[in-house]
Order: C-alpha cells, then structure tokens, then sequence
C-alpha cells in the first residue's frame, strides 16, 4: 500500500507520516530531503544554486543514497550521513530555489518511483508525491495549517535543535518558500481524489488519528489494528 502525505513546510506532514509508518510497520520516505541532500552539496561546493547546468551537473555526479525506515529517512551524500545537517535554513532556502528546476525534479521523481517500486509500501512526504509522483497512491492526503501556526511549529523545531531562530524570520522565510514553492510544478490534486485536514488546531496525537482512522475505513481494519 502506497500512502501520500502532502503540505507545506510546517503542516505537521513529516512528524505525522513518521508516526503513521511507525503504528503501520511501512518504511517512510521524506522527499524533502532529497531535495535538501542536493541544496546541501550546492552550498558545500560553492556551486550558485542561481546556474541550472551547474545544479543539474552536480545533482547527477553525486551518490545520493536513502534508507527509509519507519520512524526515519536517513540519507547519504557520497558516503557521508547528512541527515541531520540538511535541516538548516539556509539549506531549506536553497532546496526550494533548485526544486523549481525541471531537471532536478524528473531525476528526483523518478529515484522516489524507484525506491516506491522496490519496497512496493510505504508512506512518503513531499508536495507532489499523489499528484505526479505516485498518482495511483492506495491513499493520500494534504495536510495544511496556518502560516502563524506553521511558522511556531517551525520555530520550536530549530530551537529544540539549539538554533538562535527569531521566529519574525522563520515566517518570513517560510513565506518566502510558499511563494516560491506555489508554481507551476505543484500540481493540485483533482478535487476529492486526497483527504484534506487543517491541522492549525490539531495536536500531531489528533491528526495521526485522523489518518489512521481514514485508513481503516478504507482497508477494513486490515492494516491497523492497534490504538495509539
Ligand atoms: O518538506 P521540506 O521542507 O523538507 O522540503 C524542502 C523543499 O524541497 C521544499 O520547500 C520544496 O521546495 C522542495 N520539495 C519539493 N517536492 C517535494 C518535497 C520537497 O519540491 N516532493
């Protein structure tokens, strides 16, 4: 069973596809960090994200490997564990500035089809991956929530990693991102075809719940049995 969670940055998607791969036993794949493998190596090489020949030419000379287990993606950038260091602003900025170039995300899309048809199930994260990814997804969703309230979630994110975040440039970055992310690449999902849930008033307990209980009414109980 292949499940899609979608949103911005900050929705709560990522926390809440770890959990349900986790209560599913399903690896989970975050593609965002695939992108923010290669924002990475841009900035650690020097390369201007601003050059596509350059970006595309170093995106398809690295080794960029995932493991993708249930409570965590950990990826490898020519051998070396950068699943922790992706997670900076700075990277996050560059991600989405190379994520708008056409190249970078048919190699991407395609490594994500790749990885889907090895392991066969599994709930992955991103921004198209039930619109073009995987389009034929057992279940998707979008969650959404408030700019505010993604821009506190984010902000208590870079703290508890012992960042000096001021959250009026965290939501301004994220704003930023929304804008850059909101072009003709993210394709919307056809109405219906995706569950939709504002998570602004929900805990990550709530919409995990949501989710699951959304997946067995689709499977009958059959993946997911246990409460949380
Ligand atoms: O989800 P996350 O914030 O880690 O994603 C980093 C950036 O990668 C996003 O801002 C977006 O530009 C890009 N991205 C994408 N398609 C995906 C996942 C992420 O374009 N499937």
């Amino acid at each position: 069973m292949i499940i899609t969670i979608d949103g911005p940055a900050g929705s709560g998607k990522s926390t809440a596809a770890r959990k349900l791969a986790a209560r599913l036993e399903l690896p989970y794949l975050d593609t965002g960090a695939m992108y923010r493998a290669i924002a990475y190596q841009v900035l650690r090489e020097g390369v201007d994200p601003g050059d596509p020949e350059a970006v595309v030419r170093l995106a398809g000379s690295m080794d960029l490997q995932l493991d993708c287990g249930p409570t965590h993606t950990r990826v490898k950038v020519n051998g070396h564990d950068v699943s922790e260091a992706i997670r900076g602003m700075e990277v996050s900025g560059v991600s989405s500035q190379i994520a708008r170039l056409p190249r970078i995300r048919a190699l991407l899309v395609k490594k994500q089809q790749a990885i889907g048809a090895e392991l066969e199930s599994l709930v992955t994260e991103g921004r198209d991956q039930g619109a073009v990814v995987f389009p034929d997804a057992e279940v998707k969703f979008v969650l959404d929530a408030s700019l505010e309230k993604r821009a506190q979630r984010r902000y208590e994110e870079l703290v508890a990693d012992g960042d000096d975040a001021d959250i009026a440039r965290v939501q301004e970055a994220l704003s930023t991102r929304d804008s850059s992310d909101a072009v003709e690449w993210t394709p919307l999902l056809e109405p219906g075809a995706a569950v939709r849930i504002d998570t602004s008033r929900l805990t990550i307990s709530q919409v995990v719940e949501r989710l699951r209980a959304h997946i067995r009414q689709l499977t009958g109980e059959k993946r997911d049995r246990s409460d949380c």
